[in-house]
């Protein structure tokens, strides 16, 4: 059955790939982003697909009205709002003594108050439906926290994870009909690293690896999850033993990745090459 839509951050990298999935199975999308230009075209191109209805909205989701309006837009041309993807974020490449009050701010804003915005923008007609799906872009690095120049990038994504999990347990309880996800990519080959704030530093030779996904991969699995909701979903099957790992002794997974040839045993190690690193 064709949804409503959502997804922003739509113009390039995850977004973008995702647009074209859901336009491929006939969904109605509300694609939104800054660029102007290449969120016209990825709506062209999402909507060609299988003759999907697709509008484009030019929005900065770090501005709480600009927000509102991709909402009031989608309402406006559609009537309704199935799924609501905050896929919008980017990252940083200045290590914790670095930071600057504006880096800081600059993360939390495109990361977390994004997400925020977006959530208590759709969240009211979901509950007034009695259905509907919010679903957060996070990061593997919110859950473990080892690629230091990311630092503000982690610390504000493990913020979008827990309001995730808040804003879950609310609805549960008033809304079942509600579901809210968490996506947990790893490396994804995207613009991702070349937008980071202070760009990305080279990749220390024997660093962590978990393997690589494509965009298209990732954005299979949104579409999955979007067919059969679940709480929290780690893209690549690799990266879930390795969080438990780092959870049942952070000491002793941090003395693994430090120096050449230590990075723990598990399924990272056979991998993709050195220079892939989960963001
Ligand atoms: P890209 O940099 O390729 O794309 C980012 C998208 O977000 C673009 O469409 C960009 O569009 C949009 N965007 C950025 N800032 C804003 C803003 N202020 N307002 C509106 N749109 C904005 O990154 P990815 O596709 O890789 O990232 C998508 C999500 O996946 C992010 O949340 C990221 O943190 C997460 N992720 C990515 C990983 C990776 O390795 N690539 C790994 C783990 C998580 P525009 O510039 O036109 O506004």
């Amino acid at each position: 059955m064709s949804k409503v839509i959502v997804i922003t951050g739509a113009s390039g990298g995850i977004g973008a790939a995702l647009a074209m999935q859901l336009g491929q199975q006939g969904h109605r999308l509300v694609l939104a982003a800054r660029r102007e230009k290449e969120l016209n075209e990825v709506a062209r191109r999402a909507a060609q697909a299988a003759s999907a209805q697709t509008i484009a909205v030019t929005a900065d989701v770090t501005r709480r009205a600009d927000v509102d309006r991709v909402r009031d837009r989608a309402l406006e041309t559609f009537g309704q709002v199935d799924v609501w993807v905050n896929n919008a974020g980017r990252g940083i490449g200045r290590k914790v003594l670095d930071l600057t009050d504006e880096d800081l701010d600059e993360m939390m804003a495109v990361n977390v108050k994004s997400a925020l915005y977006g959530m208590q923008a759709i969240a009211p007609h979901l509950m007034e439906r009695g259905t509907g799906h919010i679903i957060n872009i996070s990061s593997f690095l919110s859950r473990v926290p080892f690629l230091s120049f990311r630092s503000a990038y982690s610390a504000a994504k493990a913020a979008l994870n827990a309001l995730t999990s808040n804003l879950r347990a609310d609805l549960a309880e008033s809304h079942p009909g509600i579901h809210v996800s968490l996506v947990l990519p790893g490396v994804v080959t995207t613009d991702f690293q070349r937008n980071a704030l202070g760009g990305t530093p080279p990749p220390r030779p024997g660093a962590f690896a978990t393997g690589v996904q494509s965009a298209d991969e990732v954005a299979a699995v949104i579409v999955r999850l979007i067919e059969n909701p679940v709480a929290e979903v780690y893209t690549n099957p690799a990266q879930a033993p390795i969080v438990l790992r780092y959870f049942q002794d952070v000491g002793a997974f941090e003395r693994g990745q430090r120096g050449p040839g230590t990075a723990p045993a598990g399924p990272d190690r056979s991998q993709g090459p050195s220079s892939r690193r989960p963001e």
